[in-house]
């Protein structure tokens, strides 16, 4: 062999830098920016330090876009703002331009294409959801489907900004809840531990893996029929769904006992108050496509007393702080139950600390 030192030049094949992307404006005035206010529903203004003002037009798209509309969004930005567009996180596309004069048939063209103008300020957010039958391999619903028909009913709160403050909402195909933390959060939950398909489960399966994934060590290795399986413990299992994503032969998903749970309070931001975690107030709600409507319904009743309730700036969470639990399920006219008290006692013992595996 060749002692000869190779060498190689390195072909950089990641992303392009990001401020590539950025309107010129945006770019030159980075970090540098006065103030920025919502002249109307769906707008944004945005004042530099440097006095340049640039206008950014805000619609909501279905997520999964046709390559269709994708050219004619491209066309919107190509005719009114300079070629530059960008896709937020809750599947808005906005649009940026330094011409003021070029915001109101913006509007009109989007409007007019279907793509309505809003979520900004305090309304309802498009929601932010998970990958569902599309890209992932352990759904339990259609999120995408379950955000469709609620997005339906929230429509006019998206294009106007009657809230008491920002809602924001996130829908998860199961209860790893990709979907996050969201004012309103609507996440499948199994009800019953998986069943396991052995005669599968030994041609498929690498055991550690699904033994280290169950946070309350609740998969066990066994024999069954001479060959190496795995059993769950169900006094412990918490039907969190996360072995059915290493092991398929962990058969969790069913049509009729993985539901839907209705989670609300959680904030990200520590702006007034802390970030805080949500808290369950709805279960059992039936996956009932193509429309889930004991789900929307929940959602509705929830945003219904929020909005007339709520204190100007209170997120849910706060508003539900000032008010208390009692008087939210009154105003709310959901049922209490005992499952919804969280209880982390003994979690110390009995959650999983480490990956490690109990062969
Ligand atoms: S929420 Fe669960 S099923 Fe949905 S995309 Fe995330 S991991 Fe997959
Ligand atoms: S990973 Fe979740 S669903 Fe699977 S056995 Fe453990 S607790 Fe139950």
């Amino acid at each position: 062999m060749s002692s000869q030192e190779r060498t190689w030049k390195t072909i950089e094949s990641g992303p392009h830098t990001y401020e590539e992307a950025l309107h010129p404006v945006v770019r030159k005035n980075y970090g540098k920016w006065k103030y920025h206010e919502i002249p109307k529903p769906g707008v944004l203004k945005h004042v530099a330090e440097s006095g340049d003002a640039i206008w950014t037009v805000r619609a909501g798209t279905p997520r999964q876009d046709t390559v269709d509309k994708v050219r004619l969004l491209c066309d919107i930005a190509d005719k009114y703002s300079d070629g530059y567009l960008r896709f937020t996180v809750r599947n808005n596309v906005e649009f940026l331009t330094p011409n003021g004069e070029n915001v109101e048939p913006m509007i009109a063209e989007l409007e007019s294409l279907g793509f309505p103008v809003g979520g900004t300020g305090m309304c309802v957010s498009a929601v932010s959801h998970t990958q569902g039958w599309l890209h992932c391999d352990i759904p339990a619903t259609d999120a995408s489907g379950v955000v469709k028909s609620m997005m339906d009913t929230v429509y006019n709160e998206f294009k106007d900004m009657q809230m008491p403050n920002k809602v924001r909402l996130s829908t998860s195909c199961c209860s790893i809840n990709c979907g996050g933390q969201a004012d309103i959060a609507v996440v499948v939950k199994h009800t019953r531990p998986p069943r396991i398909n052995h005669d599968h489960l030994v041609k498929t399966c690498e055991l550690p893996k699904a033994v280290a994934r169950c946070p309350v060590a609740a998969i066990r290795p066994t024999v069954v029929d001479g060959k190496k399986s795995l059993m769950v413990d169900e006094a412990k299992c918490i039907c969190c769904g996360a072995c059915f994503g290493a092991c398929p032969a962990m058969e969790i998903n069913h049509p009729e006992h993985s539901k839907f749970a209705v989670w609300v309070g959680g904030k990200n931001s520590n702006a007034r108050s802390k970030p805080s975690t949500m808290s369950l107030v709805a279960h059992n709600l039936p996956n009932n496509p193509p429309r889930w409507p004991e789900v929307t319904e929940v959602v509705g009743r929830i945003l219904t007393a929020y909005k007339a309730g709520g204190r100007p700036w209170e997120r849910i969470g706060e508003w539900i702080n000032r008010i208390g639990w009692k008087r939210f399920f009154e105003e709310t006219g959901l049922q209490f139950d005992d499952n919804m008290i969280d209880s982390y006692r003994h979690a110390r013992t009995t959650f999983n600390q480490s990956a490690h595996i109990r062969f």
